[in-house]
This record gives structure tokens, sequence and C-alpha cells, in this order.
């Protein structure tokens, strides 16, 4: 009677959760949800079983999965609640009795995105007894990217500590990668999660009555395992990298036709010699295919003709400020692979303390004449300056659906296009099937159903993912596809900030703050039928290319302070930064910054220059620099002052090694190419700096080779040095992450 009597407690109080739950939904939508919600009740079978889906993201992605997984909800007969982590007013895990997922990606050196912090903080406080998530059953998505060090960092560390806490995996933990592409976890992460939910949701309403480890084993699949199966036979099929889908179950998935008979009755086929990103040969083109479920539309948009909000700059948080470019510095010669520029800001008067490693954020804009050639294609040519008006669709059936914050209410779709959206980003899978719906042509139709499907994540990778093609690039290669403007601003993601690192001491330049970026260049190609240039560098190079021109008959780098009207950006330091020197002077260093990677390292010697004047008697670490470049007289970033470092003794030892001169014969054969093989050659020195002397080791740069090499040296050096094996020589790698005396700030 009693097991019984606790039985029904627990189904009631599942259904009073929902109840609340439907009814706060229902009160929220429309008055037939209410019917709806009267119904459900007495019909507890239709009852939709509630989960907790909590989501951390830096750039939207971590998000974006969580709202796909939450519309998808329904489909499996569950309803989400679904937050930021930064909303802690709105979910209550102290008393949470549904199970909680967790989507999070990491960011910088390891770090929660910034919308996790706070409950990354709250849930580490020591002072949380071990049992206080006793009561919960969760499971973690957590998003990475093997280039960088501390892979998930943030989905393990809430792992972590959820575990420590007492809390229990529903399901196992993902890790996806984006360096080989996130779908290869997350798809099959995601296959199997709903099954996990509906059995922990009644294992919860009913304990006792299952036996939970052996309900759990079902779900222990390691899917980082799957991931490198998965890889394997992806390596094999000349499959790319391929950004996160979330696409349904097979048997849940639209199907589209093997034979596109609208294609063969109405238009003849064309002969396709070669596939492309218009183009499928067999057995793509002839083969059945798997779509996503189309994505929800969620917003109405209107373009009215009224007066607008004159908005001319970007979008500004609290910690942004508008400060001028005070000089200008091109670092290459004109013949160099690439330009890189320091650009000088005036930043006197304005509350921004830096120290040398800090880095902080540029809001840039979109290219104008880029702007201008989608607004035409869009053929919205005379609506330019029309006030965008944004509501949400009463009928939607997105969960969670919400105005962009990041549009200005009452801008205007120039504005809108120039500042908000991130019109390069390479269109996700979801994306293409909504575009589906807007193409006339039946041979695009076709081709783009293939791009998004299954069965086309090859073509996916190769043409689109690859090659970072943007919507622009779609609709000329489409020309029948015309999507309307609430299809933008569902799809294309909130447009970033670029970050960039001090390259100097404010001990050394009061008032002013410099930075050193390389003009990233996107050269033409089939998909792309022009050549483009970074979203922000691009810009940059041009808000100074006047004054740059002006002196460009100088042989060596060009330097021009501006006078006359100085070009004002927008930036703000990023917080949390612990790329910092070390804050004993005694402490030795091993600095590795190949190309614009030698920024931050600039900042720090500079720094460096000044204490040794300031403390004449101080005892001072060694310093070690590593750069590298392409050649010895195009592309040697600071040389001047680098060798004024060497001169003064702030700079113990500068190792620099050109991998070009060297294939071009100018330097002997064993002239070390890249900055890893300068270490190699430097191993003793480094090792005991490292090991014995307890020294900083910082790298800087480019994190898809010159970082990952780097660590494959370091980790080669100490076996050599230490006698010890790999993996005891990666644990010493290790040890050092976790001491912060391996600091690393990388981009790709
Ligand atoms: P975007 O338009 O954003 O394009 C860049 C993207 O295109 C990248 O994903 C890149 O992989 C890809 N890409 C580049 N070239 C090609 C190509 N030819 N074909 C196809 N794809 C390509 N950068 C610096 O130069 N200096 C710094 O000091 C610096 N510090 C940073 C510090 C931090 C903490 C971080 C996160 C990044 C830093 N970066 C730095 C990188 C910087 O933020 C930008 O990513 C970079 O300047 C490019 O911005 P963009 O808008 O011009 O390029």
């Amino acid at each position: 009677m009693n097991l019984r009597l606790r039985g029904l407690t627990h189904v009631f109080r599942l259904y009073r959760s929902t109840l609340l739950h439907v009814l706060q939904s229902t009160i929220y939508y429309s008055s037939w949800s209410l019917h709806a919600f009267t119904w459900t009740y007495v019909m507890p079978c239709e009852v939709k079983r509630r989960f907790v889906l909590l989501y951390g993201s830096q750039r939207g992605q971590a998000q974006a999965i969580a709202e796909e997984l939450s519309d998808q909800a329904a489909e499996h007969g569950l309803v989400a609640d679904l937050f930021c982590l930064s909303k802690k007013e709105k979910y209550n895990l102290e008393k949470e009795t549904a199970p909680v997922v967790f989507i999070v990606s990491t960011t910088g050196d390891g770090e929660p995105p910034d919308n996790a912090l706070s409950f990354v903080k709250t849930i580490k406080n020591k002072s949380l007894p071990r049992d206080y998530f006793a009561h919960l059953n969760y499971a973690v998505l957590a998003l990475g990217d093997t280039n960088y060090a501390n892979f998930c960092n943030c989905g393990k560390t809430i792992d972590g500590r959820l575990q420590e806490l007492g809390a229990k995996h529903f399901y196992s933990t993902g890790y996806a990668d984006d360096g080989v592409g996130l779908e290869i976890v997350i798809d099959p992460w995601i296959e199997g999660v709903w099954e996990a939910i509906k059995k922990s949701v009644a294992e919860m309403a009913t304990p006792g009555q299952q036996d939970t480890d052996s309900a759990r084993s079902l779900h222990t699949t390691d899917l980082t395992a799957a991931a490198g199966q998965e890889n394997t036979r992806a390596s094999g099929l000349d499959v790319g990298v391929a950004s996160l889908t979330l696409k349904d179950k097979p048997a849940q998935a639209s199907e589209v036709p093997k034979s596109t008979s609208e294609v063969e009755k109405g238009e003849p086929k064309p002969v396709v010699l070669e596939v492309s990103l218009t183009q499928s040969l067999p057995p793509l083109s002839e083969s059945a295919l798997n779509v996503p479920s189309l994505p929800p539309p969620f917003l109405n948009v209107s373009l009215e003709d009224a007066p607008a909000q004159e908005l001319s700059g970007p979008v500004r948080l609290d910690h942004h400020q508008e400060v001028s470019i005070s000089k200008t510095v091109q670092l290459t010669r004109d013949d160099a692979v690439k330009t890189a520029i320091m650009l000088e800001l005036d930043i006197s008067g304005k509350d921004m303390p830096y120290q040398p490693g800090d880095s902080f954020d540029v809001l840039c804009p979109n290219d104008a004449s880029e702007v201008l050639k989608l607004i035409q294609t869009l053929r919205l040519e005379q609506q330019s300056h029309h006030r965008v008006q944004l509501e949400l669709r009463k009928d939607t059936k997105k969960k969670a659906a919400q105005l962009p914050p990041y549009v200005p209410v009452g801008c205007t779709l120039l504005y809108l296009l120039t500042w908000c959206l991130e019109i390069r980003s390479v269109p996700k899978k979801a994306f293409l099937r909504a575009l589906v719906e807007c193409t006339s042509a039946a041979p695009e139709k076709r081709r783009l159903q293939e791009l998004c499907s299954k069965q086309g994540t090859a073509d996916y990778n190769r043409f689109i993912r690859d090659t970072s093609v943007c919507l622009l690039d779609l609709l000329l290669a489409f020309p029948s596809c015309h999507p309307p403007l609430s299809l933008l601003i569902e799809h294309l993601p909130k447009l970033q900030p670029r970050s960039y690192s001090a390259a100097s001491s404010s001990q050394r330049h009061p008032g002013k703050l410099h930075f050193v970026f390389n003009i990233v260049q996107f050269p033409a190609c089939p998909e792309r039928l022009v050549a483009r240039r970074g979203v922000c560098t691009g810009w940059l190079s041009s808000l100074v290319s006047p004054i740059l021109q002006s002196d460009s008959a100088m042989q060596g780098p060009v330097e021009t302070t501006v006078s006359a009207s100085l070009p004002m950006i927008h930036v703000g330091l990023r917080p949390g930064n612990a790329f910092r020197l070390p804050s004993d002077l005694s402490v030795p260093m091993v600095m590795v910054g190949p190309g614009t990677g030698v920024a931050p390292f600039i900042g720090f010697l500079q720094q460096r220059e000044k204490e040794r004047v300031n403390h004449p008697d101080g005892c001072f670490g060694e310093t070690w620099l590593f750069f590298g470049c392409r050649h010895k007289d195009r592309d040697f970033l600071f040389r001047e002052e680098l060798e004024r470092f060497v001169d003064n003794g702030t700079l113990t030892c500068l190792k620099v090694s050109f991998s070009r001169d060297a294939s071009e014969g100018a330097q002997s054969q064993s002239s070390p190419r890249y900055v890893q093989h300068n270490l190699l050659l430097h191993a003793k020195e480094v090792a005991n700096i490292l090991l014995k002397e307890k020294g900083y080791f910082y790298v800087c740069g480019d994190a898809k080779n010159m970082a990952k090499d780097v660590n494959d040296v370091l980790v080669d050096i100490i076996v050599a040095e230490m006698e010890v094996d790999k993996l005891e020589a990666m644990k010493t790698i290790a040890n050092l992450r976790e001491e912060k005396r391996y600091l690393q700030d990388i981009w790709s």
C-alpha cells in the first residue's frame, strides 16, 4: 500500500510539474493551447515528458544545437525547458527532478563561454556538500576543438564537478571535435539521447522499479571512440571536415525519392562531367536522400518605408569603446606572401587597462560592396533604407523562439546586413534545407537537397565547408533561389567581433595599444567567383590603406602616423586572460611565436625592458624567443625591435627560422625551417628552463598546424632529455599546463 502510494505521489509530482510547464507555455502561446492543456491533463498518457536543456555558448553553436534539440523534442514525446546557463533565475538544479542535458562549448585556453562562467564558478564552490546534486540525473554534450589545448574543457569541468557533487549520468558524455567535424559525435549522441531521456524520466517517476545501473549501461557507448571509427570511414571517402548539422534519425528524416521526376519530366537532364557545387554525379545524383526536417520558421519580417533609426556604427556593448587609430605600420614588404599590419590605438582617457598578453575584440562591419550585392541578389535595392520590422510568428513551432537581441529595433536593412549578421558564415545544412523551399528550378532544388542530405555530406564538406562558401555565393550559384529576408535573420548568426592580441606594453607606450594582423585572403575559386579578404582584416586594411598607399614607394616597412582625420574603431578588452608574464622576474621563459604570433611577446619584452630599467639590480630569468617567417627580407616582423632587445639583454636568445629561404637554397639544407625545428636544436636549453628551473613555456599563433607541431616536439624533447617514455612525457606536459606554466594563445 505504502509502495503504491509512494509511486502515485511520484506520478502525481511528475504530472504536476508537467502540468505547470504546459500551463506556462499554453498561457504564453494561445487560447487553443489552453484547450489542449485541459485535454492533456485528463489524458495523462498524452502528457509530454519534461527535461531541462541548458547551454553555454560563446559563438552560438552550442545554443543552436540546444535549440534544435528542443525543437525536435516534441517528435519524441518530450518537452524541453531550454535555458542559457547564465539565466540562473529560470532554472533550479538544486530541486530539479527531471533529467538535465548540458550542451556547452569551450573557448580560449579551455575556458567556459562567457555565459557559462558564473554557473561554473557556482558549482566549483568548495563549500558545497558532497551530495549537493545527488538527486540530479544529467548528460553532457561537450563541444571543442582538438587543435586547441584543453579539448572540451568546459564540458569536462561541469561533468567532473557534477560527479563530485553526487549527480549521476543518465547518458554518456559526448565530446564533439570541431577539428574533424562536430557532427561525427553529435549525430549519434543525439540519436541516442531521446531514449535515454525517456528512460531517465521513467526512472525518476518510479524510483526503485528499475535497475538503474543496467538501464544506464545501455547508453554507455564511448562516443569519442565512435567518432574515431566514423573518422576512419570518412577518411577513405575523402570527406573533409563537416560543420554541425542536426538530422533526424533516418526513420524520421524526410525522404527525397531516388529519381527526381520533376527533373526527368520537365527539363532535359544536363550531361554532367564533373561534380561541382551545382552539379552532382552518380551515385549521389541517383540516390534517395535523407534530408533534415524543415526548420520551423519563427519570424515575420517586413520592410517599412518609415523613418528608421539613424545608426552608423556597430551594435555596442557596455565594455566596447570607440578609439582612434593613431599610427599604422606595414610590417612586411610588398612582395611578401601575406601582408602584416600593425595598428596603434589611442586609448588615452579610456578605461582600458591592459597587460601584455591580453587580447581584445574589434567590432567590424561586413564589406559594403558585398552587402550591396546581397541586397541586389535579394531584389531589395529599393528598400535598403527601409525600416526592418521584426515580430515572432504567433504560430511558430520553434521552441524558445525569440527576436534576435543583436538586431536593434527600427534599424534599416542596410544596417542589419552591415553590422548585425555574419553574412560570410558558411551556411549550415539546416539553412540549405530551408533554402530548398525558396528555389523554383527543379535541378537546383535537387542539388540543394543533396547538399543538405546525409548522403551528400562529402559534397557539402568539399564544396561548401572547406571552400568557405557563403550565402551570397550560394545565391549566385542557384539563381532560382529567392529566400525571404526572414530566412536570413533566422539562419545567419550574429556578426562576431574579431579578437587580437595586444602587441605592446602600456609601460612602454602609455595611452596606446598596439596590435598586428595579417590580411586574410580568400582566393577566387569555382565556388567563389571573386577573391575576398577577411571581414575584419579586409575592413581594417581598407580603413588605413589611403595612408599606407601614400608611402608605398618606400622600401621596407611603411610607417605612417595618422594626423588629419583619425579613423575610429570600436574595441573592448576580453576578460579572464591567463596568458601573462610570470610575476616573479627571476623565472625564465621560452616564447614561441611565428608570424603574427610574435605579437604578445613584443608586449612581454617591452614590459621586461622597462622592468630592467626600473630594477637595475634585479635578478631576471632567461628569455628565449623562437620566431619564424617565410623570408628574412620580406616578413621578419619587428626585426629591429627584437634585435634591440637582444642587444640590451632583455632577450637572452632570439632563434629565427625562415621557411622559404631554406627551400630556395639561400641557406644550407640543415637550417631549421620552422620554429619546432629550432626548438629541437635547442632541446637541452629548453628542457633545462622548463623542467629544472621551473620556467614558463608560451606559444602564440596558428592553432591548426604550428601549435600541434610545437607540442609534439616538446614531447620529443622531454622524452630525450628526461629519458622517459612518451606517455610519461605527455603527463609532464599535462602537469605543466595544470600549473599554468605551458600557456597558449592560439587561433585558426
Ligand atoms: P574572416 O572573414 O573571419 O575569415 C577567417 C576565416 O577564414 C578563418 O576561419 C580561417 O580559417 C579562414 N580562412 C582564412 N584564409 C582562408 C582562405 N584563403 N580560404 C579559405 N578560408 C580561409 N589574428 C591576428 O592576425 N593577430 C592576432 O594578434 C590575433 N590574436 C587573436 C587572439 C585571439 C584570442 C583569437 C581568438 C584570435 C586572434 N586572431 C589574431 C585571429 C583573428 O581574431 C581573426 O580570426 C583573423 O584576423 C581573421 O579575421 P577576419 O575577419 O579578417 O577573417
